[in-house]
């Protein structure tokens, strides 16, 4: 049977601690009202907002990711913070490895399975991202690409229940450019065969498709096989979008 979906809102470096309690008790509030939608819900706000965010989270049904971790639990990496220090602040989830962090902070795979074994070991389950650049899509070899991606980045001892993977195409991030649902589906399929090459459960686990998920297109997108939910980014800023996608499960 295919896993209950998920829908996870990346806030990336936005919004104050108002604007996010304010986000996060409308959706509660639509969460603890009918219908109710046929998907877990996260939310991965910016680190500042977790301690405050948390008890609000717990109160609505709400799950509490953080955006991204250190692979060390403790010591001196000014700036960084632990996986152990996500679970202390409430968090349940923690993203690892998105395209952002690769590009902008350097972050290779063998830092990428690093980070998602330190979320392992911290008790939280690790979104590990994966995606390909457009010169990658244009040379024809996106699958073969993401799938190395995808192993060289997986954390030792994973399962479906600590580990959830997010396929986000970079050049389909925030640009309001999407794959075909063909696309989607020849990607999701050739990575949920490369799961099944290393874990025993891997048709229970999570896969996401991320970049330029919005209301719009949330339905199509979720409808086809071996999506198990979505990373969305811009639309999970305003409620109504982020509900919307969450109601298209
Ligand atoms: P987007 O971002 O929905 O704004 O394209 C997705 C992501 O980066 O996770």
């Amino acid at each position: 049977m295919a896993p209950r979906k998920l829908i996870a809102g990346n806030w990336k470096m936005n919004l104050l601690k108002a604007e996010g309690e304010a986000l996060v008790r409308a959706l509660g509030g639509s969460l603890s009202g009918t219908p109710k939608p046929a998907c877990d819900v996260l939310v991965c706000p910016p680190f500042t907002l977790l301690g405050a965010l948390a008890p609000l989270c717990r109160e609505t049904g709400l799950a509490l990711g953080a955006q991204d971790c250190h692979a060390k639990s403790s010591g001196a990496f000014t700036g960084d913070v632990a996986a152990p220090m996500l679970a202390d602040a409430g968090c349940s989830h923690v993203i690892v490895g998105h395209s952002e962090r690769r590009s902008l902070h350097g972050e290779d795979n063998a830092t990428v399975k690093a980070k998602a074994e330190a979320a392992l070991a911290a008790g939280l389950v690790a979104i590990v991202c994966v995606g390909e650049t457009e010169a990658e899509r244009d040379s024809g070899k996106a699958e073969e690409i993401v799938v190395a991606q995808l192993l060289a980045s997986l954390p030792q001892g994973a399962s479906a229940k600590t580990l959830v993977v997010a396929y986000e195409p970079v050049w389909a991030i925030g640009t309001g450019r999407t794959p075909t649902v063909e696309q989607v589906a020849d990607m999701h399929a050739a990575l949920r065969k490369a799961l099944g090459g290393v874990l025993s459960d891997a048709a229970g686990l999570r896969l996401l498709y991320g970049g330029s998920v919005k209301p719009g297109n949330a339905a199509e997108l979720l409808a086809v096989a071996n999506v198990d939910g979505a990373l969305v980014g811009g639309a999970s800023l305003s409620h109504g979008d982020f509900w919307a996608i969450c109601q298209s499960c």
